[in-house]
């Protein structure tokens, strides 16, 4: 069989191939994959995104929240820790990707973090809540159709969760009965994703992770017009 590369004067090398008659476009790079995480707190699903995230396996999204800052977390890596003002001027200015109150506060991810990322081949990780991740399923941008993976942290137990809750000693009772109510709700929710990862030891969960987001780049979506010598979505 007859391989011929395509290639016409004036134009940048393409990747395609004419076999039989048959243009074959080979992509050159994929899109980015948009990585949502839900999960009560205290599944150990913010850990679990920060893990990967330092491995360089994707980019942790930042989102900014009106909660104030518990001991270690700092503005620009945890959180952009804003006023409700300063959110609301946001909000406004149309700078959010998805936004939503949780447990009395606003969270958001800006747009800025989420697509540029896409575009570049980049990995982002948001670890949302299920408000925003049924927004951002809901969105009908081509782009974030074709790159968004999502996955669901179900802690393994509820007598688990309440005692990985306690145990990060972070909140104070109040808070924690609130997170704890408010977690069965959130639970509920698990069916509308597409993962589920039931949570087991960190480094199970890791191993899984690392195994879903792997297989995730392997889906022919992320390649599909990507990059310019690649087909358009045939759909
Ligand atoms: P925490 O206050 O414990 O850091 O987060 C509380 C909840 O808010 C978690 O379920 C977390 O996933 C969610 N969350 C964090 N950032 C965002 C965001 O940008 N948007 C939405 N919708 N939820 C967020």
């Amino acid at each position: 069989m007859a391989l011929t590369r395509c290639q016409s004067a004036g134009s940048p090398p393409s990747s395609g191939f004419i076999i039989s008659g048959f243009i074959v476009n080979f992509p050159h790079q994929r899109l980015g994959q948009m990585i949502v995480v839900s999960g009560p707190s205290g599944t150990g699903k913010t850990t679990l995104c920060r893990k990967v995230c330092e491995a360089g396996l994707a980019v942790f999204s930042v989102s900014c929240t009106t909660r104030k800052p518990r001991p270690g977390e700092q503005h620009g890596v945890d959180y952009f820790f804003l006023s409700e003002a300063e959110f609301e001027r946001r909000v406004a200015a149309g700078d959010f990707f998805e936004h939503a109150q949780v447990h009395q506060h606003a969270y958001g991810t800006l747009k800025e973090t989420v697509y540029d990322h896409l575009r570049q081949g980049v990995d982002v990780l948001l670890d949302i809540d299920v408000q925003g991740a049924a927004m951002v399923r809901s969105c009908t941008d081509e782009l974030v159709r074709r790159c968004l993976l999502d996955v669901f942290v179900l802690p393994p137990s509820p007598e688990e969760l309440a005692a990985r809750l306690r145990g990060r000693g972070t909140e104070d009772t109040a808070t924690l009965d609130l997170r704890l109510r408010n977690a069965a709700a959130e639970m509920a929710h698990w069916p509308a994703y597409q993962h589920v990862l039931v949570s087991s030891t960190r480094e199970e969960d890791e191993v899984r992770f690392r195994s879903l987001l792997s297989a995730g780049t392997l889906r022919t979506s992320l390649y599909l017009g990507a990059d310019a010598n690649s087909p358009e979505d045939p759909a």
